[in-house]
């Protein structure tokens, strides 16, 4: 039997490879209107009052939580892992007190083997002061190269999306979850990604935002402290409480690494984007 020109083989095929990249809901039955970030400001503005974009009945019964903005309280209290990882040898890190200070804390912590690989720490850009922290998984080639986080493809799209509600990249505060590019932009192991975990608490505890734009699955995992998958962490509200500091809003969302080879998905990661606006504007 063919459904159209394809057979049902190539279909569940189809589907299956679908699943397999982590795909798990169905949004509509044709590919969406938010193929690029080129949307106008104003017309950013307005949308924040129009109901959600369109989502396909099949989709609201397979995810019934899909929501246009998350909702702006929330209970959820997590905490990073701070614990020393075996026996590395951290610095002190009561006496940094200063994100330059723990810039230089980095640079000379010779703990982590992704160091040696990499040309260069790759730390953070945009504002020291915005109230928006953005937090990636790890450099790639052109970062490593550059020193500075979201410069290559990715970066550029995120800087589309930022623009989209209004924002510029000096509006936000970038990082990682690691410092270094994994060689070949290899997955980061989960011994890599715990073994920074207290440079990355100390640093948003120095930095102290409002919110955190948690994109990708690592960075939603790590921070929120689930198994779940981004697809079902993605557009939810949650509070991140480190010892020590204020609760801070962590909104998950999804890659632009993602987004660029999954361009459908960009109208789910819009949605987070008008969150992310309501939440900064609440402030
Ligand atoms: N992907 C990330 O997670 N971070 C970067 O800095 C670049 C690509």
């Amino acid at each position: 039997m063919t459904t159209s020109n394809h057979t049902r083989f190539e279909l569940v095929s189809a589907l299956r490879q679908q699943l397999e990249a982590g795909i798990d809901i169905a949004l509509d039955n044709q590919p969406g209107e938010h193929s690029d970030f080129h949307w106008q400001h104003d017309s950013i503005i307005s949308r924040t009052e129009m109901s959600p974009p369109v989502v396909s009945s099949d989709a609201k019964a397979a995810e019934p939580v899909t929501h246009h903005t998350a909702p702006l309280s929330s209970h959820n209290h997590k905490q990073l892992l701070v614990e020393n990882f075996g026996n590395i040898r951290y610095p002190a890190f009561e006496r940094i007190t200063s994100l330059s200070d723990l810039k230089h804390a980095m640079e000379r912590f010779d703990g982590c083997a992704l160091k040696k690989t990499a040309s260069n720490l790759v730390f953070a850009d945009g504002h020291e002061q915005a109230e928006i922290m953005i937090i990636g998984e790890a450099p790639g080639r052109d970062e490593d190269r550059m020193g500075l986080p979201f410069v290559g493809a990715a970066g550029q799209l995120l800087d589309k999306m930022l623009r989209a509600i209004g924002l510029h990249r000096n509006d936000v505060y970038i990082t990682n979850i690691l410092p270094w590019r994994p060689p070949g932009n290899r997955t980061p192991s989960a011994e890599e990604v715990q073994m920074m975990t207290p440079f990355l608490s100390h640093h948003i505890r120095l930095k102290s935002p409002k919110i955190i734009f948690a994109l990708g699955g690592s960075s939603a995992k790590l921070l929120l402290n689930s198994q779940q998958g981004i697809m079902k962490l993605r557009g939810r509200l949650a509070k991140l409480q480190l010892e020590g500091a204020e609760q801070i809003d962590v909104l998950p969302s999804l890659h632009p690494a993602y987004l660029l080879r999954a361009p459908a998905m960009k109208k789910l990661a819009y949605t987070d984007l008008l969150t992310l606006k309501k939440l900064s504007s609440s402030l």
